[in-house]
């Protein structure tokens, strides 16, 4: 049995001696102000302990995790129907990629990358306000890891929406196919207010913790979504979270996780814990560097890789 709190701190203790620490995502104003050196850990079992270290209690911006979570209560809304406008395989292209909705009809390939959060979020709104839209999806985090101090960065939202024009092209594409039903301005409101959520380490791994627990909050004993469920979207975590990183994180750490550009990732262990870590310094593939390889040594020291230990 790993001792988990000295494995966080060991892991906080050795990733601050590394020198490569990637680049701050900085197409996003906001997000360029933010200090690289930071470096936070959290892990929730799912028997409801805490072990922590480095900056696990500073919130900062979760972008593309959100994703996750939008997904969750979208499928909550319409069920199955999600996959007639989405897919669920690996894009294989960046997270802001255009090119292969040209060729498949304007359906993203999955919730994931951009395309197809922005899908998701157009399904929230059936029957909101954008504003609507967006307090479902913070109630429902908050809900999810019992905390009603979680809160959008409005400043982050602002930067993102002077100046996201790609997302801006990305939906205005899927509208001329029919796959987007609002207007762009509207589902894009939405998904820069989501993308600018800001949580800390302990909350994001308390938030996922659902995953990890066949649906269930342990916590408060309610549950998320069916064990199917759980399991789907672990499944789609795996094969997509990483964008065309994908394949790398799942040989490297071998658990479903979600990346974000503010440098967050949330992995899931099953049946074991959520892990949520947090540097700010990017890979070339848009993922934490630093994180992903906090993740790595954390899956060979447990022994959580979903491949074996
Ligand atoms: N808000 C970011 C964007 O749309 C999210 C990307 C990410 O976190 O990977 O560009």
């Amino acid at each position: 049995m790993t001792d988990l709190q000295a494995l966080v701190d060991a892991i906080a203790e050795e990733i601050q001696t590394r020198e490569q620490r990637g680049k701050v995502a900085d197409y996003i104003p906001q997000l360029a102000k933010v200090d690289p050196h930071h470096f936070g850990i959290a892990i929730t079992t799912v028997d409801g302990q805490e072990f922590v270290a480095g900056d696990a209690d500073l919130p900062f911006s979760i972008q593309s995790v959100s994703k996750v979570f939008a997904l969750t209560l979208a499928l909550g809304m319409v069920g199955d129907r999600l996959w007639n406008r989405v897919g669920r395989e690996p894009s294989g292209s960046a997270f802001n990629s255009i090119v292969q909705l040209e060729h498949e009809n304007g359906r993203p390939r999955n919730p994931f990358i951009n395309a197809g959060a922005i899908v998701v979020d157009d399904i929230l709104l059936g029957g909101h306000k954008p504003r609507e839209a967006i307090g479902e999806i913070v109630q429902f985090v908050r809900f999810l890891a019992n905390d009603d101090s979680i809160y959008i960065d409005h400043a982050v939202a602002r930067s993102e929406q002077e100046t996201g024009f790609r997302n801006f092209a990305l939906a205005q594409f899927m509208r001329s196919f029919g796959v987007i039903e609002h207007p762009a301005e509207q589902v894009l409101g939405v998904y820069f207010h989501q993308c600018a959520l800001a949580m800390s380490c302990r909350q994001l791994s308390k938030a996922g913790l659902f995953l990890a627990a066949s649906g269930r909050n342990p916590e408060t004993g309610r549950n998320v979504v069916s064990r199917d469920r759980a399991r789907r979207i672990n499944a789609l975590m795996l094969t997509c979270g990483h964008y065309d990183g994908s394949g790398e994180f799942a040989y490297r750490v071998g658990l479903p996780g979600k990346s974000g550009v503010g440098g967050g990732i949330l992995a899931v262990a099953p049946g074991k814990a959520s892990i949520a870590v947090w540097s700010p310094g990017l890979n070339v593939n848009g993922n934490s560097l630093l994180g992903s390889q906090a993740l790595e040594i954390m899956a060979q020291r447990t022994g959580w890789s979903i491949f074996g230990a």
